[in-house]
């Protein structure tokens, strides 16, 4: 896109996002940049609404005083227990988390600031607006919190749409990504007890190994997915890490292991659960063991929804903001909850730039956004708020 045509953000939120990438939170402890939200909010006139201690989410209503539509825009606010590397794809980078071991490797100090610059350029212009603009910050988006976000809303008569972006290092700044249907995964996460019985190395044969017994449920777990899925549907089972036995010579009692299924049909994600619960079941059986599968943090696809898609095309046309092709994101979002309340939709902002080395992936060390995706964010939102509201 052409960058001298497109507003840039404010200088104070510029200053505030990379204050904020300074100080980065983790999930539930965003006390300090919630504080900073509120005051931001409450500066330019928006009522600020806070959930209950120990919650950190807080909105903002935004009544223009005239009948209208009512439209919710959602940032996310929380960093990630990583430690940030001082260098980018290319080069060092400007300035560093100063909070040892959180980052913000997911760009959520983009969201957070992106939508209090789209607060200002919107309580600027409030006087040509009708209806009422609620703006959502969440708290602990990265560990599956962020209810209480939802539970505002609600209290404040809810929406009659959702609109959210997420920034991503996959494509270049100045694109978007609006994408039909699921832009997310939905993902269920998994633990499983396998029971055996503990023996020495040298005789396996008067114990029950639950080591082979999980090992073999690791690879049965890998074929549901290429032999019992449509090979169309995009779907995975991860086990991420797995725990037993203490030491050379003994077969221990017990082990586990824990990882996620992702997927972007509903019924399918229900179909792997079931399909993982059998093969454990199953593969336990066969050895003499017991296995059990426990299941949580269900959190289901962002899936979009075709109106807003379509006006958010239109939004991105109108501010010259490229529209590329690109693909559903595999990763999971607690947006996706929003739609228990109202229709939903997400835009992908790209903030990857090969000339400056912004560009590693979200949730990686070298992560580093495009500082110019701000204006993007704040340009496409105002452009979308005005027509959804028209
Ligand atoms: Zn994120």
């Amino acid at each position: 896109m052409d960058f001298a045509k497109l507003a840039p953000a404010s200088a104070e939120a510029l200053e505030l996002r990379r204050d904020l990438h300074i100080h980065p939170e983790l999930s539930g402890k965003e006390e300090r940049t919630a504080n900073l939200v509120a005051a931001w909010l409450e500066k330019l006139g928006i009522k600020v609404m806070r959930a209950p201690a120990p919650g950190r989410s807080l909105i903002g209503v935004l009544d223009t005083g005239r009948a209208g539509k009512r439209l919710a825009l959602r940032a996310d606010m929380d960093a990630l227990p990583l430690r940030e590397n001082a260098c980018n794809l290319k080069r060092e980078k400007g300035f560093l988390s100063a909070n040892e071991g959180v980052a913000h490797m997911c760009g959520h100090d983009f969201h957070t600031v992106g939508l209090l610059e789209t607060a200002g350029r919107l309580a600027a212009m409030k006087d040509s607006l009708s209806g009422t603009v609620i703006f959502c910050f969440e708290s602990g988006e990265e560990m599956g919190l962020g209810d209480d976000v939802r539970a505002l809303l609600a209290e404040q008569g809810g929406a009659d749409a959702v609109f959210s972006i997420h920034v991503q290092a996959d494509y270049p700044v100045g694109s978007v990504v609006i994408l039909d249907g699921s832009c997310t995964a939905g993902c269920e996460t998994f633990h499983i007890d396998v029971k055996g019985k503990s023996s020495h190395g040298a005789t396996p044969h008067l114990g029950l190994d639950p080591l082979n017994c999980a090992a073999q449920i690791l690879v049965t777990a890998n074929s549901i997915i290429s032999r019992r899925v449509n090979s169309r549907e995009a779907a995975v089972i991860t086990p991420c890490q797995i725990h037993g036995g203490s030491t050379w010579n003994r077969i221990p009692d017990d082990c586990f292991m824990e990882g996620s299924t992702r997927f972007f049909d509903k019924q399918i994600g229900r179909d792997l659960h079931a399909m993982l619960d059998q093969t454990v079941a199953g593969v336990a059986a066969a050895c003499g063991c017991e296995a059990k599968a426990s299941w949580r943090n269900l959190t289901l696809p962002v899936v979009n929804a075709p109106e807003l898609t379509q006006l958010a095309r239109e939004s991105a046309r109108a501010v010259g903001i490229d529209l590329i092709a690109g693909q559903p994101w595999m990763a999971s979002e607690t947006y996706a909850r929003f739609s228990e309340i109202c229709p939903t939709f997400m835009a992908f902002t790209g903030c990857a730039n090969a000339e400056t080395g912004c560009g590693a992936p979200q949730h990686s060390d070298r992560f580093e956004a495009d500082e110019r995706v701000l204006a993007v964010n704040a340009a496409l939102t105002v452009e979308f708020v005005k027509r959804f509201l028209a």
